[in-house]
């Protein structure tokens, strides 16, 4: 979660150093086929030891060589996206799956969302409580409905009906955790992935549980087709973190779709300015982009974003700090 504190801090230090837009400089030597975030936030070098860097890179690593290991089997963008995400969601130190952060009633409530590219099919689910992996239930609402979101009860009910594994709601309470664990993943943690299969397609999904001690069944943008994921291979695919609402009100994943088609702009410089406007809002967060040629964005306004990529060639990236290119 993004708090008024970190807004402040991040305010004196885009002021002070550089734009969101001037932070992201990313130009691939190779062409990216799988881009991957974990949630940005206040990310910072003196906030993370050395074992927890390492930690995080080699979880990323994982989630990014399991999606590419699909892609170069010719699997589709779509597998790749979910088998990676799955992974993170299955991973505690992220706030997805069974690392969901708790709701004011000490319950977890997750939300996911996948589009696919080439046919701007989607699918989603929000605040669902008892699907191990909320990202499969998304594509198979995308898959085997005729409809774009289920929430709640019904949801869990259709992701069961559906043969998804279902746990008790105990699950998602990782009380083993390290309490270091949960203050981190309590603050970020979020994830997405965009992918590029051999046929050319984008496939971007996300998938979260939401804000630390929401209420009232509050939905953020990550459920929400057009706000935290979107898709379409004539511009890019896209997954957002940050403070939901504001990616909401300023429909950032369509928006830099709609910059690129619509003003020309490439990947990079809209999805700069896409994130500059939701900043502009007051709205902290970072996103990733893809687009067919391969080439990749990931801005954030925060102090450091769980981020990275894998090329054609096998080639890994991976950052989390703001200083790191
Ligand atoms: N965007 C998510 C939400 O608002 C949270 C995050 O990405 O950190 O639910």
């Amino acid at each position: 979660m993004i708090t008024r504190t970190l807004f402040l801090i991040s305010i004196v230090h885009l002021l002070g150093c550089q734009s969101p837009s001037q932070k992201e400089a990313v130009v691939p030597k190779d062409k990216v086929i799988l881009v991957i975030h974990g949630g940005a936030g206040t990310i910072t070098r003196e906030k993370m030891s050395a074992t927890m860097d390492s930690i995080y890179r080699s979880v990323l690593q994982t989630s990014l060589r399991t999606g590419y290991d699909i892609l170069e089997k010719g699997g589709t963008s779509c597998d790749a996206v979910i088998a990676a995400i799955s992974l993170l969601e299955d991973n505690p130190l992220f706030n997805a799956g069974v690392g969901a952060v708790f709701t004011s009633e000490m319950t977890t409530e997750l939300d996911a969302s996948i589009m696919r590219g080439s046919d701007l099919n989607a699918g989603a689910v929000a605040g669902v409580k008892t699907v191990k992996n909320p990202i499969k239930a998304a594509f198979l609402v995308m898959e085997k409905s005729s409809h774009v979101m289920f929430s709640g009860a019904g949801a869990d009910a259709f992701a069961a009906e559906q043969g998804l594994e279902i746990v008790e709601p105990s699950y998602f309470s990782t009380q083993n955790r390290l309490e270091r664990l949960q203050q981190i993943q309590k603050e970020h943690g979020t994830v997405g992935v965009v992918a590029l299969d051999t046929e050319g397609n984008l496939c971007a999904g996300t998938s979260t549980g939401g804000m630390t001690n929401k209420k009232w069944g509050r939905i953020g943008d990550s459920p929400i087709i057009g706000a935290g994921t979107y898709a379409k291979n004539a511009t890019c695919g896209v997954s957002c973190t940050g403070y939901g609402e504001y990616f909401i009100r300023t429909a950032t994943a369509y928006n830099v779709s709609a910059l690129m088609e619509y003003k020309g702009l490439d990947i990079k410089t809209a999805a700069e300015l896409a994130l500059k406007q939701t900043y502009d809002l007051g709205g902290l967060g970072g996103l990733i982009a893809l687009d067919t040629a391969g080439n990749v964005a990931m801005p954030f306004s925060t102090e450091g974003m769980y981020r990275g990529y894998i090329t054609l060639s096998g080639a890994v990236k991976l950052l989390i700090y703001g200083d790191e290119e």
